[in-house]
């Protein structure tokens, strides 16, 4: 395979191969530019099939592998439907930024980055994932990238990243330890199927060249997929293949990335026992009293400044180096916490700028008609910090807030009041707490509501 699917054709494939009660094809959304977003749905019409899976790719145009991986696992099951195990419902959103794709390019129609919009969901595609996910609440959710090989700070060294195809769970302390665990098992056990089929495989890292360069697995973010859709209670991925974007040809080797992809997609639907434990935990996941506390700021270290080893390529001779490094972080440390409210009060006047929010989350809230009393935590907003921090390492747009002492309020007739005793009280909190360090007020819309020395419009209901 050296040339990726376009959007015609996988649609005129998905035409062809959809057969009623087996493969179904549905039209989930609408791009910017008027292109359909497709969910496909896999199923032998069994009454057991109640292990839900949803694989979806292509938040980034210009990241094809795991698109055309999965043209190829449905093909492979039209033509051997018994590959399919009876109780697995398999759905599939292969290209989830048409627009992207059809211009080669990261952003969608918009100019926006899908996997920097799972908080807001100011965008179809993202409103169209998740209203997929929450219709069908999957067992286990993936999403599908490419990482550039490229980078200027390995290059300058004469090497490049050493894996062709990596992959890593969702690990916001949120997400329930066991749900994290079991997921980070899979993604240690796909080694050995990798290295059978001669793919370097690593657990995906983010971060720079070693040893003087920090990596880490993946971010705690909560605004992308991964962690978006781990917290609805699935065991949520990340694989990402490498791409040598500056290659005279980049997909001279996308067949070998999309075979890496294929063994993970298919590690991922497990054999019979694993889907039972692990549909057993998610499903325990949505049923988990939320804690006492919420962790609000949360970054990657390394515990006792162990040495650990990153594997690199060198450039050259095309040889395996082992870079020794204690850059490597591989510890989540929380560092900031607070306990966790029973409700979050909106004030009226930013409820016209929150409830599209709260629409696209499928959260529920109430409109106060009356004032009502209640004791409330108000927060109060120091500042937006914008530079990078280098002393842990983490982006810009960190909120400084100061909590406020409880105290017996008025709420205003047009109050919105989020609850948490709600189904997905995780992803409300992961929107509306404002104390989390990264949050809300980074983002155009709401950057401008936040004003230093006043009050946050959220506020903490106890
Ligand atoms: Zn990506």
């Amino acid at each position: 395979m050296s040339k990726t699917v376009s959007y015609a054709e996988m649609t005129a494939f998905l035409e062809a191969v959809a057969k009623p009660g087996f493969i179904t094809v549905t039209e989930e959304g609408r791009t910017h530019q008027g292109r359909k977003v497709l969910l496909v749905r896999l199923n032998r019409g069994s009454a057991k099939a109640h292990f839900r899976v949803l694989y979806y790719a292509q938040q980034h145009g210009n990241e094809v592998a795991g698109k055309d991986a999965q043209l190829t696992l449905i093909r492979d099951i039209a033509e051997h439907p018994e590959r399919l195990p009876l109780d697995v419902d398999l759905y599939l959103m292969p290209m989830l930024n048409p627009d992207g794709a059809e211009a080669h390019r990261r952003m969608n129609g918009a100019g926006a980055d899908l996997n920097r919009d799972h908080l807001l969901l100011a965008q179809p595609e993202t409103q169209a994932l998740h209203r997929v996910a929450r219709r069908i609440r999957p067992h286990v959710a993936v999403d599908s990238h490419e990482f550039g090989r490229d980078s200027e700070d390995f290059r300058a060294k004469g090497w490049a990243p050493w894996p062709i195809i990596t992959m890593d769970a969702a690990n916001h302390p949120l997400i329930p330890e066991y749900l994290t665990a079991a997921a980070l098992e899979a993604v240690a056990a796909a080694a050995p199927l990798e290295q059978k089929a001669g793919h370097a495989y690593a657990r995906y890292s983010v971060g720079g060249a070693p040893p003087d360069e920090e990596t880490r697995p993946s971010t705690v973010e909560v605004d992308d997929g991964r962690n978006g859709l781990g917290t609805l209670g699935a065991l949520s991925f990340i694989i990402e293949a490498g791409v040598h974007h500056e290659a005279k040809d980049p997909n001279a080797d996308l067949g070998e990335r999309v075979d890496g992809y294929r063994i993970l997609y298919r590690h991922l639907l497990g054999n019979q026992a694993w889907r039972d434990r692990i549909r057993r935990l998610a499903e325990q996941a949505r049923r988990e009293p939320l804690p006492p506390f919420i962790a609000t700021n949360v970054f990657w270290a390394n515990l006792g400044g162990k040495v650990s080893t990153v594997k690199v390529q060198e450039t050259a001779t095309g040889h395996v180096l082992q870079v020794p490094t204690a850059n490597a972080m591989n510890d989540i440390v929380v560092k900031g916490s607070v306990p966790t409210p029973r409700a979050y009060a909106i004030e009226a006047a930013a409820a016209a700028r929150f409830i599209p929010v709260l629409e696209a989350q499928g959260l529920h809230w109430e409109t106060l008609s009356a004032p009502r009393r209640a004791k409330l935590e108000r927060v109060k907003f120091l500042r937006l910090e914008e530079p990078y921090d280098d002393l842990y390492q983490r982006y810009k747009d960190r909120q400084i807030v100061e909590r406020q002492a409880q105290a017996d309020l008025d709420l205003p007739a047009g109050t919105l009041i989020v609850p948490l005793d709600q189904d997905l009280a995780r992803r409300a909190i992961q929107v509306l707490e404002p104390c989390l360090l990264y949050g809300l007020y980074g983002y155009p819309g709401f950057r401008e509501s936040a004003m230093p020395g006043a009050f946050l419009p959220v506020s903490r209901l106890f």
